[in-house]
């Protein structure tokens, strides 16, 4: 069976839904643990947490039974209606554990709301305090942060954005630090100088006083394939964005919530970024949750403003909440952001291994349990031929053989062609 859904005529499923393109997959039937069995018998172990989002695994009963104890109570309260517990109580509890002064926390139901979210906070913030001719908002090529308007002008991967035809209003860009395909005589750290500089040099050239935000993923994902930058490239960064005023944006809807072996990415390095977004770990694949968090000194200014012109129905409703606490309980109670860590080690020992077998695997990184392998000429980075669709073999090949991994080719300012294994943080030696 293959599953490249590019590759198939556009024929329609017997039901009503359309995606991408049309796919013909297996009927899910359950889900436990890491595994996942179709309707037909089959077993997957879910080597990607889907999207990169199922960190808790499937079916875990605490969760499940938190989710029932709310739906016994109330499934909805309007939050402009009422107050309610399991947003308050989870909003603490992602404030207690925030870097410092990150404790404002919105709610919303995903990782491209909590986007926008953050752009529309950082606008208003803005406007608030007199700084109105502040508005773009730079951001990394490549890059994913979303698929909405607001969070795909600020995503670097033409592949997502040529087929609107230039109707959606990009904002400025600056190379994603790939250092380890540059082939010059500087170190790693001199190369992660060098690519926060060429930050300074984006906000100079469109006009500091134009410039808003600086948006990026601490830990790539999808565009980049978990790309980790030289230990040098974070302190610049805030560096940099300090001396403009500019606000520092951490997108985190990947790779924070434990998945690197740390709650943030962003923390591996000691960030302190002015707002983050989160979301797929929070809501683990039991319910559309994200958030963004933010300090005081930004929330107050728009609060006094008027409010925050921003909010969906389903933003903190209680049900998700309860499940996202419960989530959180249970990632605490597991240990499981230290067996991501521990696991992650794992796991990137076998790419390594799998890498010295395959020559055109170029190469293999990523924290914790958020890793990839990049295909490419190991010498030169070049891309393998187009016709070979290898990260797409590779994953149909997994597929084939119960195993799901996530490939994706992009396209911005370098063509990407990876394969990301990213397992729910409950996985042990054994399964890996
Ligand atoms: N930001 C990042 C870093 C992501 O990886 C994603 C999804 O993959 C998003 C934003 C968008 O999240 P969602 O698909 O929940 O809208």
């Amino acid at each position: 069976m293959s599953i490249s859904p590019r590759e198939e005529a556009i024929t329609f499923r017997p039901s009503n839904l359309f995606y991408l393109a049309s796919l013909h997959r297996p009927v899910v039937d359950r889900a436990e643990g890491i595994h996942v069995w179709t309707r037909d018998g089959r077993r997957f172990i879910d080597g990607s947490s889907g999207p990169v989002a199922v960190n808790l695994g499937y079916g875990n009963p605490a969760v499940l039974e938190a989710m029932r104890r709310q739906m016994e109570k109330t499934t909805f309260a309007y939050r402009l209606h009422f107050e309610n517990e399991p947003a308050e109580q989870l909003a603490t509890t992602l404030a207690e554990r925030l870097p410092a002064g990150l404790d404002r926390i919105f709610f919303v139901s995903g990782g491209s709301e909590a986007v926008e979210s953050c752009i529309k906070l950082a606008r208003q913030w803005a406007v608030a305090t007199g700084q109105g001719g502040r508005w773009k908002v730079i951001a990394r090529m490549p890059s994913y942060h979303g698929g909405t308007y607001g969070s795909l002008a600020v995503t670097g991967d033409g592949f997502l954005t040529d087929s609107f035809a230039g109707q959606i209003r990009m904002m400025p860009t600056v190379p994603a630090p790939t250092a380890y395909r540059d082939r010059d005589n500087l170190s790693m750290e001199e190369r992660g100088l060098r690519y926060a500089d060429m930050l300074e040099e984006r906000i100079v050239a469109e006009g500091p006083e134009s410039v808003l935000a600086f948006i990026m993923e601490p830990i790539g994902g999808a565009a980049t394939g978990a790309l980790v930058a030289p230990d040098s490239y974070y302190p610049r960064i805030r560096e940099i964005c300090d001396r403009h005023g500019i606000l520092l944006i951490h997108d985190e809807v990947m790779s924070g919530i434990g998945r690197t072996g740390k709650l943030l990415g962003g923390d591996h390095w000691h960030c302190r970024p002015d707002i983050v977004s989160l979301s797929k770990g929070i809501g683990s694949g039991y319910v559309p949750l994200g958030a963004l968090a933010a300090p005081r000194r930004i929330v107050e200014p728009v609060l006094k403003m008027g409010g925050f012109q921003h909010g969906h129905t389903y933003a903190g409703n209680p049900l998700a909440c309860a499940a996202g606490l419960a989530i959180i309980g249970e990632m605490d109670r597991l240990g499981l952001i230290d067996n991501a860590a521990a696991m992650g080690e794992v796991l990137m020992d076998g790419l390594r291994g799998l890498a010295a077998r395959f020559p055109f695997i170029a190469d293999v990184r990523g924290k914790g349990l958020l890793t990839a392998i990049e295909y490419a000429d190991r010498e030169t980075f070049a891309p393998l031929p187009a016709d070979w669709k290898i990260g797409q073999r590779v994953l149909d090949a997994a597929y084939e053989r119960g195993l799901i991994v996530y490939s994706r080719r992009v396209k911005g300012g370098v063509q990407g062609d990876y394969t990301m294994v990213a397992p729910p943080l409950i996985v042990t030696r054994a399964d890996i």
